[in-house]
């Protein structure tokens, strides 16, 4: 039976992304070797480290604007701390929207003072502050742009001079932005892009060398950057695979192109939720995220019923986060609006039992 795969992340990817990085593991560019036991250095897989590095930029519009992309070891939690290693010298703002900005902080506050320039805890996170104002003298400012427990996700940033740094894990590559507004991103590879593993780091070069602590060189951007990603082995496989992923998008029409089926999968869902009394919704309706949905059942006793219909259909990967309970559905690029559809169909199916 044809599954679907809602799952939050490590998530859905597209079959011809696993098809082709399946088959180079088995033989790499016909070479009679796999990918994964040859040398990083050898010239087939520096061209790959270069292709990733430049799609990657090329996607978010960002060649030739004074930036970089790397592909690092250590997740998006690395990052947490790497960012406040390497930019924090006395003060940092954060916004607080869920428990990645939450652990993002606790790193931060490690490196410096740390001000909380909004928040939606008093709401467990179901809304995206506003109307905040951005204090003098930060050395930045961290967001998370779509905050995957939780379902929201923001659809203005901050305007400010402060630098901007964000945390993109579960949206990079998934709509049109003015990605030029951040002046570091970074995005674990296992939701929109490839295997755990990889961590990409957009990086405005102009930002960096500015803080006066020593920084360890496998925690610091510049040297990093001065090995064009590759100071050690990087983690070769997520990032051929997260390759063609970029390949992939860009062979569709890039990110314009998954926006618009982004938003009718978005769509199609949210309106299934709202119309549905057998649904309800998590986040605030004009912060719902594009990419994780989460709802829950109005009548608990339906949850045996409705889980039997999901397994059914071939759906996997629906429950929410531990922390938050009730549904989450995922609809990460590689996601088909069929697959939506396939759940739309169950929750209608649910209302005429309900
Ligand atoms: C998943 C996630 C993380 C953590 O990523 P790791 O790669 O597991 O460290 C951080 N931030 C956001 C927004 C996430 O969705």
């Amino acid at each position: 039976m044809k599954k679907h795969n809602f799952s939050a992340g490590p998530c859905i990817l597209p079959k011809e992304v696993l098809l082709k990085a399946s088959e180079a593991v088995m033989d790499f560019n016909g070479s009679g070797l796999s990918l994964i036991e040859i040398s990083h250095r050898s010239k087939d897989f520096v061209a790959v480290m270069e292709n990733a590095r430049s799609l990657a930029l090329e996607l978010l519009n960002l060649t030739d604007k004074g930036y970089q992309a790397l592909f690092l070891h250590g997740g998006a939690s690395l990052e947490f701390l790497m960012v406040a290693y390497n930019l924090l010298n006395k003060k940092a703002g954060y916004l607080n929207t869920g428990t990645w900005s939450d652990k993002a902080i606790k790193e931060a506050k490690l490196f410096g003072d740390v001000v909380e320039v909004g928040s939606s805890k008093d709401e467990d996170f179901r809304y995206i502050p506003k109307g905040y104002s951005v204090p003098d003298g930060l050395d930045y400012l961290h967001i998370t742009s779509n905050n995957t427990i939780y379902g929201t996700q923001f659809k203005k940033f901050p305007k400010t001079n402060t630098p901007l740094v964000c945390d993109m894990s579960s949206d990079i590559f998934s709509r049109s932005l003015d990605f030029s507004q951040f002046d570091l991103i970074y995005a674990g590879a296992q939701k929109n892009m490839g295997p755990a593993g990889a961590t990409l780091v957009v990086i405005k070069e102009d930002i960096l060398g500015k803080v006066s602590r020593k920084i360890p060189s496998m925690l610091d951007y510049k040297v990093h950057i001065s090995k064009d990603s590759m100071f050690n082995t990087p983690p070769v496989f997520p990032v051929y695979t997260s390759m063609l992923t970029l390949e992939w998008l860009k062979s569709l029409g890039g990110i314009a192109a998954i926006e618009e089926i982004n938003e009718k999968k978005a769509r199609l869902l949210y309106s299934e939720i709202d119309l549905n009394p057998v649904f309800e919704g998590y986040a605030n309706t004009e912060d719902r995220s594009l990419m994780n949905a989460t709802f829950n059942l109005t009548e608990e006793s339906l949850k045996s019923t409705f889980e039997e219909m999901l397994k059914d259909a071939g759906i996997n990967g629906l429950n929410g986060h531990r922390s938050v309970g009730g549904y989450r559905a995922s609809m990460y690029n590689a996601l088909s609006l069929e697959s939506v559809g396939v759940l739309v169909d169950v929750m209608s199916e649910m209302e005429r039992k309900g």
